[in-house]
């Protein structure tokens, strides 16, 4: 396509900000995940929950088993992992993101650590999978992100263009879930055909559009143009979900139930790109804002506003938690199993 030395050198200077970027938020991953673990159970002793989980439920024995093998890959212990993982593929049972997806990108993270060819028998596996097809969209986004962070942007592009594909067939009978699924590989696609220097095409334009337009309308709860470092998302805790729903009809056509709210809240803060703060929304609140700035309460850029508000008077609540610290949500729970499951748990 005839690019300019400038604009190679632009392009290596953006994917090698990107690598910074990466490696930044791991090692502050790992940085939270120590800092808790001294206040939660260790990921050795979560492991041995798990399989204890396994073997008292016999109908979800390999998501348990995948889950333990992930905690005992975070615990060092590889060689107890390699087992659980085989043991979770042979049981065949159903697994959110698919066992062997879940196996062979631990093969591909470890590779001669584990075994000679445990590379092999990784790749392998997932051209199985990819052959076979399969309607779970975390396992074509788990594959595509490994490759990702290997820099292997051409295998991670072709895992998000079958998922796309796969996810477009199943769109027919679509309810708002499954629209969500499409924007999360969609979204995953640009960034990776980005990291290529693709052209942006139909895909990327829709995925943008429909990152904005949810961002604004589902949530109703993004800062506006004036503060764009500082992004919120609006939450309302569940005492207040239920006066607000009864007392706005927008917000009622936006979720049914709190346990939706929460998901869909929780999902666009994964999706956003920093900085994401959580507003706790309060009936009250909204009321006065809304009266003070002179709009009406039941539009949703009058709520994004409030968010934007709330995150500069900081009455805001900092996202992620540890995953063994409570839940974001106020459920009590601690978050790994609350907000910080899996999103189609
Ligand atoms: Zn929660």
């Amino acid at each position: 396509m005839g690019r300019s030395d400038a604009e190679r050198e632009e392009h290596a200077a953006l994917l090698a900000e990107r690598a910074r970027l990466l490696a930044e938020r791991d090692r502050l991953r790992d940085e939270l995940a120590d800092r808790f673990d001294d206040f939660g159970d260790s990921p050795e002793e979560i492991a041995r929950q798990l399989e204890q989980q396994a073997a008292d439920n016999p109908a979800e024995r390999a998501q348990y088993l995948t889950e333990a093998a992930g905690h005992w890959g975070m615990a060092d212990n590889l060689e107890r992992a390699l087992r659980l993982y085989r043991a979770a593929v042979a049981d065949g049972g159903p697994v959110v993101g698919d066992a062997r997806v879940w196996y062979a990108t631990f093969l591909l993270d470890h590779g001669t650590d584990l075994t000679d060819n445990a590379e092999q028998t990784g790749l392998a596996l997932l051209e199985t999978v990819l052959a076979e097809g399969t309607d779970d969209y975390v396992a074509y986004l788990t594959a595509a992100e490994m490759f990702e962070e290997r820099g292997e942007f051409d295998e991670a592009l072709r895992w998000l263009d079958a998922g796309l594909a796969r996810q477009v067939t199943l769109a027919d009978n679509a309810d708002s879930e499954s629209d969500l699924d499409l924007q999360e590989l969609a979204m995953t696609r640009s960034r990776i055909r980005d990291a290529l220097g693709l052209p942006e095409d139909s895909i990327d334009r829709a995925a943008e559009e429909g990152r904005q337009q949810w961002l604004d309308q589902v949530i109703g709860g993004r800062s506006g143009a004036a503060h764009p470092s500082v992004t919120s998302v609006l939450y309302w805790p569940e005492s207040e979900f239920a006066v607000a729903l009864k007392r706005w009809p927008t917000l009622r056509e936006q979720y049914e139930t709190h346990e939706e709210h929460q998901r869909l809240v929780e999902r666009a803060l994964r999706d956003l790109p920093s900085a994401a703060r959580i507003a706790v929304a309060t009936v009250a609140g909204l009321i006065d804002y809304a009266e003070f700035i002179g709009e009406d309460p039941d539009l949703a850029h009058t709520r994004a506003e409030y968010a934007a508000e709330l995150a500069e008077t900081g009455n805001v609540v900092v996202w992620p938690p540890g995953r063994n610290e409570p839940c974001w949500c106020g459920s009590g729970r601690k978050y790994k199993k609350c907000c910080g499951r899996p999103l189609n748990d």
